[in-house]
């Protein structure tokens, strides 16, 4: 072999390895999990890449992943006949955590392990989890249709090597020096085990070799034939999307989504559909439990997992969510777009039109049924993704009143910061009389809580939206009725709360106005062209005064954004 080099891990690797075995330690076999789902990953690649070339398949089209042992080394191997990876693949993929924000990420860990070991699910496990039971891993990989090969090896410490090699097998190999306290993995019984648990939803085969049995005596003296040795699967090896619903469990579902989502969590929920007619594609969209780190990260690169007729195509296929519902996980299967589909014809195309139609409705529906059957679950969604969310009324006319039934909003029924009322229950407890939604928005909870435009809603026992929020005021001008009922900022123009006072005080503000009157006028005169108009109201009740925006001005709130950007 050609010499050999040494190269340092990115600063966030070793962080992200050191965290990982510590926090990990309790769920170390998921590392055969990570391992295998790689694999079948770089079987997809392969099997994409090679619609375009078939020669990339070297004449070895089956593919498949292999898992051995060796007891005497203390190693366990995996082994795919996948895409592979070049030298600068290596070293890019196993070497550095490729994701926008990961430093600044990094920079905000606690140090507290405790607290820092739940961050590590946002990043997904993946490929250094190798570590958690091993102290030396050995990559060998060879990248379909090229000659050159690369030995990577690494102690999970500050560093790895890098070398040419001689590699017949395309594709890559990778052999964990287990450590000392480890042995149990080396026993097949116990990967058959972890295999099943974790990857049998894999759509290609994992395999175990099976030993040779020889020629041997039955106890009646009958002949048993010999059996050859030979690789035997272990997992079910079709593709879980195609099977049928009520044939797939939910452990199934669950461990399905840790694979195509590279996420470390349970999902929250998932719909699994196959829908036919016009167009036809079967999806299966899942709802993460915790928002991933770089959820505002502009960069971020989100969207579902593509197959065509069964051919993995893409990930992170954009087209087909709104962005209101980047968090959705999941992948889809057409049965209408080419296989030579890129990107670029994505883009301008009717059937992914249609496929997202369907698939923003579904999800929008899912979250419905969860807000209802599922109160606990949805509050939990909420306070993750509550907030982009909220970019739909602005994003998505169409879907405009099924989006305004999934928000949740502080209000003044309960003065508690968490957003828990949605609009339908505000709707049902409106007043004999009230025809609006009312709301206020304000810079912080507290500020929106204290707000002297509220002074005449609690005294009159109007509930109001607490609303304090950066993306609040921007969804609100977007959002201007619900159920026939406008939404109304109590902070704007003219507040008309006459009808649903009683006679007597609607006498007994008759009074207090003349008592008042040439008052306005003054004031008027006072602050000069300072204010557009100077109102007499019965909206405060311990305040004197206050700003209020006129119905089409900006509010204080966007004025202050304005402010921000420099307007
Ligand atoms: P993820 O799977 O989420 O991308 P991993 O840490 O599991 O993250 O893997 C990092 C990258 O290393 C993969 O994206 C892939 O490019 C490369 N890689 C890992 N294992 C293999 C493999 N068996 N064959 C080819 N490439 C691989
Ligand atoms: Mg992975």
């Amino acid at each position: 072999a050609a010499q050999k080099e040494t190269l340092g891990f990115q600063t966030e690797v070793k962080q992200l390895l050191n965290l990982m075995i510590h926090s990990l330690y309790s769920n170390k076999e998921i590392f055969l999990r990570e391992l295998v789902s790689n694999a079948s990953d770089a079987a997809d690649k392969l099997r994409y890449l090679a619609l375009q070339n078939g020669d990339l398949y070297e004449g070895d089209a089956e593919l498949r992943v292999r898992l051995s042992v060796n007891k005497d080394a203390k190693t366990i191997t995996i082994s795919d006949n996948g895409i592979g990876m070049t030298r600068d693949e290596v070293i890019s993929s196993l070497g550095t955590i490729a994701k926008s924000g990961t430093a600044d990420f990094f920079k905000n860990l606690t140090g507290d392990q405790a607290k820092d070991s739940q961050l590590i699910g946002q990043f997904g496990v993946g490929f250094y989890s190798a570590f958690i039971v091993a102290d030396k891993v050995t990559v060998r990989t060879r990248k379909a249709g090229e000659s050159e090969a690369v030995e990577w090896e690494s102690q999970g410490e500050g560093d790895f090597t890098i070398a040419e090699i001689e590699k017949a097998e395309r594709g890559t190999e990778i052999t964990l020096h287990l450590r000392e306290e480890e042995s149990e993995f080396l026993e097949t019984y116990r990967l058959r085990g972890i295999v099943t648990k974790y990857s049998d939803h894999i759509s290609i085969p994992v395999e175990l070799y099976k030993d040779p049995v020889p020629e041997s005596e039955g106890p009646d003296g009958e002949k048993i034939e010999a059996q050859p040795g030979e690789w035997e699967a272990i997992n079910k090896a079709t593709a879980l999307w195609t099977r049928d619903k009520s044939e797939i469990s939910e452990e199934e579902y669950k461990e399905f989504y840790k694979h195509v989502g590279h996420d470390w969590e349970e999902p929250l929920t998932w719909a699994h559909n196959k829908v036919e007619g016009k167009t036809e594609y079967t999806s299966l969209l899942y709802i993460p439990k915790k928002a991933p780190f770089d959820l505002y990260n502009r960069e971020r690169q989100a969207g579902l997992k593509l197959y065509v007729q069964r051919v993995f195509i893409m990930d992170d296929a954009e087209q087909f969510m709104p962005s209101y519902l980047r968090f959705v996980k999941g992948l889809l299967d057409s049965n209408d777009l080419p296989l030579n589909v890129s990107r670029e014809i994505l883009q301008d195309n009717k059937i992914t039109q249609a496929i997202r139609k369907g698939c923003t409705s579904r999800v929008l529906k899912m979250l419905e049924r969860m807000g209802k059957n599922k109160p606990e679950d949805y509050q939990a969604f909420w306070n993750e993704f509550g907030n982009v969310i909220k970019e739909g009324p602005a994003e998505d006319f169409a879907n405009k009143d099924a989006i305004a039934k999934l928000l949740r909003f502080s209000s003044t029924h309960t003065d508690e910061k968490t957003q828990n009322v949605s609009l339908e229950q505000y709707i049902e407890r409106m007043k004999e009389g009230q025809d609006k939604i009312y709301y206020v928005v304000a810079d912080s909870f507290e500020a929106a809580k204290s707000s002297p435009h509220l002074e005449i809603f609690r005294k009159k026992g109007i509930e109001v939206l607490l609303l304090s929020d950066r993306v609040d005021e921007w969804m609100m001008s977007h959002l201007t009725e619900f159920n026939e009922k406008p939404l109304q900022s109590i902070t704007r123009g003219d507040l008309d709360l006459g009808d649903m006072d009683d006679e007597e005080t609607k006498k007994a503000h008759e009074e207090s106005e003349k008592e008042v009157e040439g008052l306005v006028e003054r004031v008027k005169t006072a602050l000069g062209d300072k204010v557009k108009e100077v109102r007499f109201t019965h909206r405060l009740t311990d305040s004197p005064a206050c700003v209020v925006a006129d119905d089409h001005d900006m509010s204080s709130q966007m004025q202050k954004l304005m402010e921000q950007v420099g307007q």
